[in-house]
C-alpha cells in the first residue's frame, strides 16, 4: 500500500520554523518579458471586493444564473472505502450557482480550500507560507502558461531527456535551446546536471528552469530516487534555477512504501529553503481526464504570472467541473481520497505485472527495460542488432512492421527534443485488457524478428 509523502506531525511544524522563504523580489529575474508586460485584468482584480458585506455590485458582465437551464446536477459514485456501496451526490443551491457562474481566475473557493489541505497532507506545505495554488484546465494548461511566464525566446532551458513530448513544442515555439539532461532508472543524472552547470560558458545567460516528471516518468517510467532529488534540489539552490515538477503520476505510485517525497516537500524538509519548486498536479489519472482539472502550487509571484495569462486567455478553468470535483472530494474527505488513490495504484501495479510477464515471455533477448514503479509506461530498447554497440532506430519497426502485425506503440524519437533516432519505444499498459496483452507483445516480438531479418 502506498503512503503519503509526509504527515504533519508537531515535530514537522516545529522544524518548518527554521525554513527560509525566498522573497517575492527573487522572482523578477525569472519572469519573461511577456509576463512582465501583462497587466492584471481590471475586472477580475476587483472580483474579491464583491464579497464585501453590504456591497451592491454593478461590476462584472456576469450572466444571471436564473436564466440557466440547470437546477440540479446529480451523479453516482462508489464509496472509496467500500466499492460495493453506490452513493448519489448532488450539486445544487449555492454550489450549483457558483458552478454555473464565472469564478476567480485561480479557481473556486471550495476546490482551492480542499487542495490546500491535500498539499499539506501529501507534501507538508501549509497554506499561507508564501505559496499558493491555481487551478487550470488540466496541468498541460498550467505548464504552458508557466513556460510562457518564465521563458524568453531563445532562452536555454534544462529538460530531462527523454522528455514528455507535450513540452517539446512549447520550447520549440520559443526557439529555445533545449539542453537535455541525461536520465536513468534513478531519475535525472545529477552528476551530468552538475557538469552542465559548472561548465556553463561565462557570459552566456544561465538556464532558469529545469523540467522533470519525477514519478513514473512519461515516457521512461522512471521514478527519481531520494538521493537524486536531493542533489537536483541542491543544484537548483546553488545555480538559481526553478524546478518545474510535473507530477501527474504521483498518485499512481505502486512501489515500496514509504514513497519518496516530492521536490515540493523536500525543498522545505531538506533544503530548508522554499521557493525553487513550481509543482504541477493533475486529476486526469485519478478522477477523470475529461474533467480537465490540474493545479499548480508554488511561489505566489509565479502563480500570479500564470493567473494574469489565464485572465486574458481562457479567463478561468470550468467552474462547473470544479464544483463537481469539490462535491466529490468533500464527500470523500482526505482519508477517502487516500483510499481511492491506493486502489487506483493497486490497479496499475497489477496492469504492470501482467504486461511485464508477457514481455519476459516474448521479448527476452529482443528488448531491454527497467520495471516502472509508478505510472503507466514501459520504456524499452529494441535489440535490433546482434552487435550491442549498434543502436538502431525504432521508428520504422514500430510505425510500419509492428503496425502491419497489428500492434501500435510510440517510437522513442517523439520524446527527444532534436527528434534524433533511438532504438527505444514507449508502450502504455493502462488500457489493454489482460487477454490482449499477450497477443500484443507476441506481435511486437514478431515485428522485431522481421526487422532483424531485413
Ligand atoms: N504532463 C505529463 C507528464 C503527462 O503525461 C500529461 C498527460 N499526458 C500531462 C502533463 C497533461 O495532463 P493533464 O491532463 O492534466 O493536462
Amino acid at each position: 500500500m502506498t503512503q503519503p509523502a509526509s504527515t504533519n506531525s508537531a515535530a514537522d511544524v516545529e522544524a518548518n520554523k527554521n525554513v527560509e522563504r525566498l522573497p517575492d523580489s527573487y522572482y523578477t529575474q525569472f519572469l519573461s518579458a511577456s509576463a512582465l508586460k501583462r497587466k492584471p485584468s481590471p475586472i477580475r482584480g476587483l472580483f474579491p471586493l464583491e464579497n464585501t458585506p453590504g456591497l451592491i455590485s454593478l461590476l462584472a458582465g456576469k450572466p444571471n444564473p436564473t436564466t440557466f437551464p440547470f437546477t440540479e446536477l446529480s451523479f453516482k459514485t462508489r464509496s472509496p472505502t467500500n466499492p460495493e456501496e453506490e452513493i448519489t451526490l448532488t450539486v445544487d443551491g449555492d454550489e450549483l450557482k457558483q458552478g454555473l457562474q464565472y469564478s476567480d481566475t485561480a479557481g473556486t473557493k471550495p476546490l482551492l480550500d480542499w487542495l490546500f489541505g491535500l498539499q499539506e497532507r501529501f507534501h507538508g506545505r501549509k497554506r499561507g507560507e508564501g505559496w499558493r495554488i491555481s487551478v487550470g484546465s488540466g496541468s498541460q494548461d498550467l505548464i504552458y502558461k508557466a513556460v510562457q511566464a518564465l521563458v524568453n525566446p531563445r532562452d536555454p532551458v534544462l529538460v530531462e531527456s527523454p522528455v514528455y513530448a507535450g513540452t517539446i513544442p512549447m520550447f520549440e515555439n520559443l526557439s529555445c535551446e533545449q539542453i537535455e539532461v541525461e536520465t536513468d532508472a534513478q531519475g535525472i543524472c545529477s552528476g551530468s546536471l552538475r557538469y552542465i552547470l559548472e561548465s556553463w560558458p561565462t557570459g552566456k545567460p544561465k538556464p532558469k528552469i529545469l523540467y522533470t516528471v519525477p514519478y513514473g516518468c512519461n515516457p521512461t517510467g522512471m521514478t527519481a530516487t531520494l538521493e537524486r532529488r536531493k542533489e537536483v534540489l541542491q543544484l537548483a539552490q546553488e545555480h538559481d534555477f526553478l524546478i518545474l515538477e510535473d507530477d501527474p503520476y504521483f498518485y499512481l505510485y505502486y512501489g515500496e512504501a514509504p514513497r519518496y517525497p516530492s521536490y515540493f516537500a523536500l525543498e522545505q524538509a531538506d533544503l530548508k529553503q522554499t521557493g525553487h519548486v513550481l509543482r504541477f498536479d493533475s486529476f486526469s489519472k485519478v478522477l477523470s481526464a475529461g474533467i480537465r482539472i490540474g493545479f499548480a502550487s508554488g511561489p505566489t509571484p509565479l502563480l500570479t504570472a500564470i493567473d494574469t495569462h489565464t485572465a486574458t486567455s481562457n479567463l478561468q478553468s470550468s467552474s462547473l467541473t470544479q464544483a463537481i470535483a469539490a462535491t466529490l472530494l468533500n464527500s470523500w474527505g482526505y482519508d477517502g481520497f487516500q483510499a481511492h488513490i491506493e486502489r487506483v495504484a493497486d490497479f496499475y501495479r497489477e496492469k504492470r505485472d501482467v504486461f511485464e510477464r508477457a514481455m519476459k515471455k516474448h521479448l527476452q533477448g529482443l528488448a531491454e527495460w527497467s520495471t516502472p514503479e509508478a505510472g503507466m509506461f514501459f520504456w524499452f530498447k529494441l535489440l535490433l542488432y546482434d552487435d550491442p554497440s549498434e543502436d538502431g532506430d525504432s521508428k520504422a519497426v514500430i510505425e510500419t512492421t509492428a503496425f502491419n502485425r497489428g500492434v501500435l506503440a510510440l517510437p522513442g524519437t517523439a520524446f527527444l527534443p532534436n527528434g534524433r533516432k533511438t532504438a527505444y519505444v514507449r508502450a502504455s499498459f493502462s488500457l489493454t485488457p489482460e487477454e490482449d496483452v499477450d497477443t500484443a507483445i507476441g506481435r511486437l516480438r514478431d515485428a522485431i524478428l522481421d526487422a532483424k531479418k531485413e
